[in-house]
């Protein structure tokens, strides 16, 4: 099938187009340079908005974790249902959604490459079955590495090599894409009765600390070439004062990078920059954050932006979600995934009257106006711990439009405007910094050189919102820029019509891209036996029972590794 969309906007930053009208051809999936007009399908875009797909990096939508939330929380969903209707099935969730209906929602927001950034390995072909179940979209899982006992036991015996060879094998066997961190050490220690781990302080039994963790990895991320830098989840999330931990973090992989090229993503970071001793103290340090970010081209983040009211926050950092129950007291699951992680999932209700929830909401629009360099800080609510994926809109609403902060701003408690900076920040996002931070950033840090543009040979996955660049000015019309994003007037995925004017025409199965990496034969001829008889003596499942195979994915998607760039 062939396409031409005629006369719209395009902003496509890789290719420095900055809303200039133009045609875009798709043919047989992919950007064409043209395609015969007689022949193709000729679709009227006429002073709209035209960008590549989004792209999120850092979403909860599927896994063991995600389904205890959806499992635990019906109140997420009676009042947030969808009935079947044409190709759509029947689905419910506000913060939690059904697989189906993550699909539908992501793409009526033309996003069609989402990441789900957290899987227990030995619950991996769960994540895999979720994956599966969820069109239109594709997709990947990062395994979590930050408290396996065969990752912190190696790097602790200065065997890289050998760690490196654990990582390759697990990251082909169950079809993984990126070393995940999170609370390095810290999930581990809280078995021990250690609730909060300090980055400089030894994880119990195993003789390092986190920081030679989070070295060794990111040493290991470069031998292996994998596409993304090693992506973490800081110690002492949620602590007030973290955000001296965040910075310690960045700078002791420092010496480790070559050339510009991140070695670090940081993620979620306005949980992990404030300031004060306690609660009632807690302050803002977006700008310390954003300074050391400006500074330093190794590290990328996220913001994790917190959105006012009800969602359901899930992660692997267990002896957080402890603490976070602790305070709320209301409900609480916790699991612990045998040598490798944990996880726990707690629900909240985000308040503007709220003082630290306010302050929260302030650091992560704070980092994102901040970080002077839209390449390097990408706009997430850390789907669903900030709030929903769907309140996208309004975040690009409130970093195009100081009218639109200033408006929540006077809501808020006057101490929580005092404590925070962003009052004070002038800065408004472009459509282009928007583009930038949404999918052509995205998109080159995750690896994905198909993605995040609209060049010739790009996959033609593609947003139209129905919005004029020319004549909106979003500093005062924010409204209007929210709308837009909320219901795209177009989505292409793989040069497929997948949204048509807000509705799901179609739900095609999407990619779940792994990357296909290995060691050196010699080295990983020594570590699989030593895992296997790590199986029969940790595991409750056998050696054989844990691998992903290729043909359990809908769409297999394996990619190479980059050339390695050593240890
Ligand atoms: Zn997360």
């Amino acid at each position: 099938m062939e396409y031409l969309l005629k006369n719209g906007y395009v902003v496509d930053p890789v290719n420095k187009i900055d809303c200039e009208r133009m045609d875009i051809a798709v043919k047989d999936g992919k950007i064409v340079e043209s395609v015969d007009e007689s022949k193709a399908k000729v679709i009227d875009v006429k002073n709209m908005l035209v960008m590549p797909g989004g792209v999120d990096l850092h979403s909860h939508i599927a896994g063991s974790k995600v389904n205890v939330g959806r499992l635990f929380r019906p109140e997420d969903h009676y009042k947030d249902y969808e009935v079947k209707s044409g190709v759509r099935r029947s689905g419910v969730g506000h913060s939690v959604p059904s697989v189906f209906t993550t699909g539908y929602r992501y793409a009526i927001l033309g996003y069609t490459t989402v990441f789900e950034p957290a899987t227990p390995p030995l619950k991996t072909l769960h994540t895999h079955d979720e994956l599966n179940d969820i069109p239109i979209i594709d997709k990947a899982c990062f395994p979590l590495f930050g408290n396996n006992w065969f990752v912190m036991e190696s790097i602790r015996d200065d065997k890289l090599e050998e760690c490196a060879a654990y990582v390759a094998w697990l990251m082909r066997t169950i079809k993984g894409y990126a070393i995940k961190v999170v609370d390095p050490g810290g999930v581990e220690a809280w078995k021990w009765g250690i609730t909060s781990q300090d980055f400089d302080q030894e994880i119990p039994r195993f003789g390092i600390t986190p920081r030679e963790l989070v070295r060794g990895l990111v040493k290991v991320n470069k031998m292996l070439g994998l596409p993304h830098p090693v992506h973490l989840h800081c110690n002492q999330l949620g602590i007030p004062g973290n955000y001296k931990t965040t910075l310690k973090t960045m700078d002791a992989v420092k010496d480790l990078a070559a050339g510009d090229r991140p070695i670090l993503h940081i993620t979620h970071v306005q949980f992990n920059a404030y300031g004060g001793v306690d609660y009632l103290s807690l302050s803002s340090h977006a700008d310390d954050i954003a300074d050391y970010v400006n500074k330093n081209p190794h590290v990328t983040i996220d913001i994790g932006q917190v959105i006012f009211g009800d969602t359901t926050t899930m992660t692997a950092d267990g002896p957080f979600e402890y603490k976070l129950f602790n305070l709320l007291r209301g409900k609480w699951a916790n699991s612990d995934v045998e040598v490798e992680t944990g996880a726990g999932v707690v629900p909240i209700t985000y308040s503007r009257s709220n003082y630290v929830h306010a302050v929260m909401w302030c650091i992560g629009l704070e980092l994102a106006l901040l970080i002077k360099d839209p390449w390097r800080v990408f706009i997430t609510t850390d789907h669903p711990n900030g709030g929903p994926f769907t309140e996208y809109p309004r975040v690009f609403s409130w970093l195009m439009s100081k009218k639109a902060r200033e408006r929540v701003l006077k809501r808020i408690p006057r101490l929580a405007r005092v404590r925070t900076n962003l009052k004070d920040i002038d800065r408004e996002y472009t459509f282009y910094e928007l583009a930038i931070s949404t999918r052509a950033a995205t998109a080159k840090i995750l690896g994905l050189n198909n993605k995040g543009h609209l060049g010739v040979g790009a996959d033609a996955d593609i947003a139209v919102y129905n919005i004029n660049p020319k004549e909106v000015n979003p500093s005062t019309d924010y409204k209007l820029v929210r709308q837009a994003f909320s219901r795209a007037y177009l989505t292409m995925k793989d040069g497929e019509i997948i949204v048509k004017d807000g509705e799901i025409v179609a739900a095609p199965v999407g990619r779940t891209y792994w990357v296909n990496t290995r060691a050196p034969k010699d080295v990983e001829d020594v570590v699989i036996p030593e895992v296997k008889k790590r199986f029969k003596e940790y595991y409750t499942v056998e050696f054989e029972n844990y691998c992903v195979p290729e043909s359990y994915l809908a769409w297999s998607a394996p990619i190479q590794p980059l050339e390695p760039s050593g240890e």
